[in-house]
């Protein structure tokens, strides 16, 4: 999948473009405390192709107008521009060109990439205003005002063009399909090492593909698995050697792939931002999660300590997720992984009739009634099952957009108690009857 970068000085609208391109559902997880995450990878798809957009914004914020921009080049958006097939470079018309935006362009033109210059909030602007940018050395600027959603339909045809047409996207993979994500040096190739070398353990051959990740097909106690390995381990013998390095997109690839996410942490690190930014991808993206604290071993009991608070802090708003100490490097807790996997799995595409739904729905609002609503209380009729991995529940109701995140919530809650969710998220979404 080709990849976006959205570059620029800040304020300039980069974040509206962003959310222009990939029509944002309200994220699910975003009002959930202790969690801080970037919201810098989305999914675009625009007629019959699709790719990945990088925002850079609020990252970088150290413009200081004078065309001084190292800052700006030494954090994160200057990474994003390496991991990115092409550039959207956007600047704002109303502001007119600043040296910043020089600077920028004379960085973007040593990349040798595709780059689109977007000039934005042209509402009202002058046309010549428009034609500085000209100098720039990107061709014609392409004109939007994207938070009135005005020349993007145009602007994702032109960055679409060359693209070529999404085709399927998944592998052809059996079984359940289990992607072991982590930081670099976390442990995971070890882990994959460890899940793949025990005795119970029937590889296949892996067909020889270049793709990002490598999908390594096994058996054991007669179910079958695809292993999605971010780490790049290729197995030569019993020994695995390492071939890739660590991307982002890879991750996100990985996540969108999988069934069932392995989140790898580093005991030793402790719990990092860079983890909670995993955790919020697969949580985002509705995975099944297992967390492995890994290099259990060698910890001092102070060490231990430690890291359990940290855990009880960090991972509180998703009780939920099941929580394994292991040290991939002796195998202890391993195999323990395995029935936490299919937990969570079974939970994710866990079947229900929509009787048994609305059974529930009635019952949770007899024992606690939404509120009232301009004189009128918000009445839910009746609830369905409206996917899979993650399940989705679907209710039906008036005035349901009133309805509180504290009484969703309630909702959320009774349904993952009632039907013991371990391991997966889930989405309850609410429906108005006209
Ligand atoms: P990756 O980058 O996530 O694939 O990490 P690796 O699997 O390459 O591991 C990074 C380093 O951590 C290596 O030196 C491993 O030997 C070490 N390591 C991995 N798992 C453990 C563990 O459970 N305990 C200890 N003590 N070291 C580990």
């Amino acid at each position: 999948k080709p990849v976006v970068a959205l570059i620029g000085r800040p304020n300039v609208g980069k974040s509206t473009l962003f959310n222009q391109f990939t029509k944002s559902r309200q994220a699910l997880v975003a009002d959930l405390a202790g969690l801080t995450r970037d919201r810098q990878y989305g999914d675009v798809f625009f007629e019959n192709k699709s790719f990945i957009v990088i925002d850079t914004g609020g990252i970088g914020e150290a413009d200081d107008g004078k065309g001084n921009i190292d800052d700006y080049m030494a954090t994160q958006s200057y990474t994003a521009i390496h991991e990115a097939d092409m550039v959207v470079f956007v600047v704002d018309a109303r502001a007119g060109l600043t040296p910043s935006d020089e600077e920028i362009a004379k960085f973007l033109h040593t990349l040798g990439k595709p780059v689109f210059l977007v000039t934005n909030k042209t509402d009202g602007v002058h046309e010549a205003s428009i034609a500085e940018f000209f100098g720039l050395g990107f061709g014609e600027p392409i004109p939007t005002s994207a938070s009135h959603g005005k020349g993007v339909t145009s602007l994702l045809e032109i960055i679409t063009a060359d693209m070529p047409e999404t085709l399927a996207e998944n592998p052809e993979t059996d079984g359940l399909k289990l992607a072991i994500i982590g930081r670099p040096n976390v442990g995971k190739s070890t882990l994959v090492n460890r899940l793949l070398g025990e005795e119970r353990v029937v590889v296949f051959d892996m067909p020889g593909t270049t793709r990002d990740s490598i999908y390594i097909p096994f058996e054991r106690e007669g179910r079958q698995y695809t292993l999605i390995d971010t780490a790049g381990v290729r197995r030569r013998g019993r020994i695995g050697e390492k071939v890739e390095k660590f991307s982002v997109i890879k991750t996100l690839q990985a996540i969108k792939d999988a069934n069932v996410v392995v989140l790898v942490i580093d005991a030793h690190e402790g719990i990092v931002d860079q983890d909670l930014h995993m955790l919020g991808y697969a949580l985002d993206a509705g995975r099944a999660i297992v967390i492995a604290i890994n290099k259990w071993d060698n910890l001092s009991q102070d060490q231990k300590d430690i890291v359990k608070i940290e855990m009880d802090r960090r991972f509180h708003f998703i009780p939920w997720v099941k929580i394994h100490l292991i040290s991939a490097l002796y195998g202890n807790g391993v195999g323990n992984l395995y029935p936490s996997i299919h937990k969570a799995y079974d939970a994710s595409m866990f079947k229900v009739s929509t009787s048994r739904l609305t059974q529930i729905l009635q019952d949770a609002v007899e024992a606690h009634q939404p509120p009232m609503v301009g004189g009128r209380r918000i009445k839910l009729r009746y609830a369905h099952l409206g996917g899979h991995n993650p399940p989705v529940i679907v209710i039906h109701g008036n005035q349901t957009s009133s309805l509180p995140k504290s009484y969703q919530r309630y909702l959320e809650n009774v349904y993952r108690d009632v039907f013991k969710l371990e391991g997966t998220p889930l989405h309850v979404e609410f429906k108005q009857n006209a």
